[in-house]
């Protein structure tokens, strides 16, 4: 492992006016904090002891602890509450402390109340006599200390160098088991939980973080065995694109009202270190054997779900549930409420695993954690059975307050958890919809003919842009079958792609019109299909949402190549609604008219309105209300539909009133 300290770069931390400790502990936590094996998401944390002054201009002795949550790698100054370090030492003397006096404790004993809430490990560097302390999960001393003999091997493998604490509950239970290991050593290491280190300074709290660590490292590849056994895979394992559906499907939870679901976005993952541990001969054994370190529990749950057969997918995604109620029964005092029973990591072996969250952060957080317990269990391995952090010991993490306060909620939109597509989606009515879907908490996909504009306009959105030829039923399914690989799946289509062809229908060339019907019926079509069968495969209905046009009701003169494909999309939409309700699917669409685009550019606005001699303003609100109608008027009422769960076979209308063009 690199020692990273650079004493330039470390002393550039600081700006005038902040405080020099603070400044170097934030500089070496950046350090700890970008190595993924030492920390990840809002693991580890930091301290320095120092003195500042307080408003009066006199000495005050305080803890700068970083901030419950926040993620190492990227700390500022800021994210480092002051705590007043006397008040919390003297918790030392107490025998017990409740979870809810500890927290009170800490709030009482910050300087700005506003600044963040301070580690749940605060205590153990208030009690602990060290200027700078540093914590983290380090990767290879987990494998080393998770196994039955872990501590003994500890002592072996890092001699005087450190003290060896049992593992302990966090919050106060915890820094007293700590301290009374203290014994005046380079650090002190947890089994099953991970390693702090002591310094004068944060250079040396540092360097024995990397030295200890880099022991480690160097013990695992020496003594290292076999490691993980391969099983022989019987079968050749479906494609990603075709599990992923299903075992999103069943992964969703049911909502109160029918036909409604809690979904989850699926991050897939299928590295070398992944394929190994999937496919090894002891998953069932390993992958159940308690998490690396106990504050994985909260994004990850106890256990992961193993999926071999995904002919069996349904039991075992049962059974993973009735387990996990099982294992809430027998540690709940009846004071907990559960959380819900579906997993956040499912391993398929012979084709990789899956990360599940509400976001695709979410998502990736959680495949963030599996891959690093593949690294952990792989390492351990190799030195014998791995053993993780115990049942008991999870659940108290799981259902601790203080833990469950990391996590916030992901919010209440009410497209969390869906996938929306939108075809046509880089520029005009699809962009404008895309931003709306994202707004109300979807993940977007957008497809459209330039590749560059779609990456541009998802990448703003947290989407995923691609280029795709609505025409091409191949290119299509391809593009399907890659959104499926990013997100897991599709909940929601919006076939928005469209062009304008005109031409007097007795005389128009046969090639315009068919030319036509390929993008403007044909498109719908190949889009509508590709979603259909995801949406099957997930269980969980779906929505289509089409955009026809007005020319689908009322035939514009001498627009009959656009107005028939769009007429045939109108039914197509209904063909939809009725051959797919007993699927849950639901299909709608909005009849929009004369709006601002690439389909209706300004040049065309200019001839179509010279056409009619009327002015442009006059030609593009010549409605009933007198008002132009934006892409975003268009994007509301698909986001409406999206959001009627009981609608299906409807048009909305949105063209500011045309009575020619309404339908009843
Ligand atoms: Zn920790």
């Amino acid at each position: 492992m690199k020692n990273l300290w650079n004493d330039k770069d470390a002393k550039a931390t600081k700006k005038t006016g902040q405080n020099e400790d603070l400044a170097l502990t934030v500089y070496a936590t950046r350090l700890l904090g970008r190595d993924s094996d030492l920390v990840l998401h809002g693991g580890g944390n930091t301290s320095v002891k120092t003195t500042i002054q307080d408003v009066h201009g006199r000495d005050t002795e305080v803890l700068y602890v970083k901030g419950s949550g926040r993620d190492m790698a990227t700390m500022e100054i800021e994210d480092f509450p002051a705590l007043h370090l006397q008040p919390l030492q003297d918790l030392y003397s107490l025998d017990r402390l409740s979870d809810a006096e500890m927290v009170s404790a800490l709030r009482g004993a910050m300087l700005d109340a506003l600044q963040p809430m301070p580690s749940v490990e605060t205590l153990v560097h208030a009690f602990l006599p060290y200027k700078n302390i540093h914590h983290t999960h380090s990767n290879a001393v987990l494998a080393l200390s998770n196994r039955a003999e872990g501590e003994d091997l500890c002592r072996e493998v890092f001699g005087d160098r450190i003290a060896v604490a049992p593992y302990s509950m966090s919050g106060f239970k915890l820094a007293i088991t700590v301290l009374e290991a203290d014994s005046g050593k380079d650090g002190i290491l947890i089994p099953r939980h991970g390693l702090f280190t002591f310094g004068d300074t944060a250079k040396q709290a540092y360097r024995r973080m990397i030295d200890l660590v880099t022991t480690a490292v160097n013990h695992l590849a020496e003594a290292g065995g076999q490691g993980i056994k391969a099983a022989a895979i019987p079968f050749e394992c479906a494609a990603v694109s075709d599990i992923a559906p299903v075992l999103r499907g069943l992964a969703a939870i049911p909502g109160k009202e029918e036909g409604n679901f809690e979904r989850f976005i699926l991050d897939f993952r299928d590295n070398k270190d992944v394929l190994d541990f999937v496919n090894g001969a002891d998953i069932e054994r390993y992958a159940n054997a308690g998490n690396v370190t106990p504050d994985h529990v909260i994004h990850i749950k106890p256990k992961p779900l193993i999926v071999g057969d995904l002919d069996a997918a349904t039991e075992v995604m049962d059974a993973y549930e009735a387990d996990y109620k099982a294992y809430f029964d027998r540690h709940s005092d009846g004071s907990q409420i559960m959380l819900d029973p579906k997993p956040r990591v499912i391993l398929v072996p012979g084709l990789g695993l899956f990360g599940l969250g509400r976001t695709p952060f979410e998502a990736a957080r959680a495949a963030d954690l599996a891959e690093c317990t593949a690294k952990v269990v792989t390492a351990a391995e190799s030195l014998g059975d791995f053993e993780g952090a115990s049942e008991a010991d999870l659940f108290n993490i799981e259902y601790w307050g203080p833990e469950q306060e990391k996590l916030g909620t992901a919010g209440d939109k009410p497209l969390l958890g869906q996938v929306a597509v939108m075809t046509g989606g880089a520029s005009g009515i699809g962009l404008a919809t895309a931003q709306m879907f994202a707004g109300a908490g979807a993940v977007v996909a957008v497809l459209d003919l330039d590749g560059d504009q779609a990456s541009e306009a998802a990448s703003g959105l947290g989407g995923l842009g691609l280029a795709c030829d609505v025409t091409d039923a191949d290119a299509v399914k391809t593009a399907f079958n890659e959104i499926t690989c990013n997100f897991g799946g599709v909940d929601i289509l919006v076939s928005n792609a469209g062009a304008a062809w005109q031409g007097r229908i007795g005389e128009v060339d046969e090639a315009v019109l068919r030319k036509s019907f390929e993008l403007n019926f044909w498109g719908h079509q190949n889009a509508a299909q590709a979603a259909v069968s995801i949406m099957k495969a997930q269980g969980t209905g779906g929505c289509l949402l089409f955009n026809t046009s007005k020319q689908a009701l009322n035939p514009g003169r001498d627009f009959g190549p656009y107005g028939l494909p769009k007429a045939a999309t109108l039914f197509l939409m209904k063909q939809y609604a009725l051959d797919h309700g007993r699927d849950g699917i639901r299909s709608n669409a909005v009849n929009a008219d004369r709006i601002r685009s690439g389909l209706l550019s300004d040049d065309m606005i200019a001839s179509r309105s010279k056409a009619r001699d009327l002015s442009e303003k006059d030609y593009m609100s010549g409605n009933l209300l007198g008002r132009e109608v934006m892409a975003d008027d268009v994007a509301r009422a698909f986001l409406h539909l999206a959001l009627s769960p009981v609608t299906t076979a409807a048009t909305l209308t949105v063209d500011g009133g045309n009575i020619e063009a309404s339908l009843r």
